[in-house]
């Protein structure tokens, strides 16, 4: 499986303390994207699903950390079916709170009339479906762009996320070995500007969605 970058505790891509994922590989080059550097599926992010489901037990039963959720985003999570299904799977026995992004819409996913995916439609609690439009990027929470849908699968997390929608969109930095990944939904000036300051001062900046 390609993963890109992993984090935790991701506080803006869902309630409470949050393992995100952000798998690589992407069909869908959507203009304005925040993550185009996860449109390619590196060689060097490959790692089995066992792999990481182990590092991933160690992390949170062996040293006790808490994990509220789980926001698995990219790229394209779907571009990898297979792996997907495994890694979803795999992290249900820590959390019934898994929130998948995906570019497609919940219509295209089901059309293609794929076992996997109508299975997973059982183990997702929240899916937020469809391409990111730059010009309909008015700072939604949880969203992209507003064509894109939050469709709440599991019931029993209803009132939790309704909770979470009503709060103020905000952005979470976390300072790497790589330097600083800024996480949540960001307004599309904001990519340009920060590289530009950036830039003047010869820092890199990485983007998370
Ligand atoms: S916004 Fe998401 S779906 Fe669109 S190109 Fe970027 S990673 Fe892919």
């Amino acid at each position: 499986m390609n993963i890109a970058r992993v984090l935790y505790p991701v506080e803006v891509l869902g309630p409470g303390k949050r393992l995100a994922i952000w798998l690589s590989g992407c069909p869908h080059h959507c203009p304005g994207c925040s993550n185009p550097e996860l449109w390619a599926a590196e060689k060097y992010q490959k790692i089995t699903v066992g792999k990481f489901l182990e590092a991933i037990h160690q992390i949170f039963v062996q040293e006790g950390n808490e994990i509220d959720g789980v926001t698995i985003t990219g790229g394209e999570p779907f571009f990898q079916l297979d792996e997907l299904e495994k890694l979803i799977m795999g992290l249900q026995q820590y959390t019934n709170d898994i929130l998948v992004y995906t570019g497609y819409t919940i219509e295209e996913l089901l059309e293609k009339n794929n076992q996997k995916i109508i299975k997973l439609m059982d183990v997702i609690a929240v899916l937020i479906d469809g391409r990111y439009m730059e010009e309909l990027n008015t700072g939604c929470v949880l969203r992209g762009s507003s064509n894109q849908v939050i469709h709440i699968l599991n019931e029993s997390m209803r009132e939790t996320y309704e909770k979470y929608l009503k709060l103020p969109n905000q952005i979470q930095n976390f300072i790497t070995l790589d330097g600083v990944i800024s996480v949540g939904i960001h307004t599309p000036g904001f990519n340009r500007e920060l590289k530009h300051k950036a830039n003047r001062k010869g820092l890199i900046i990485k983007r998370g969605e």
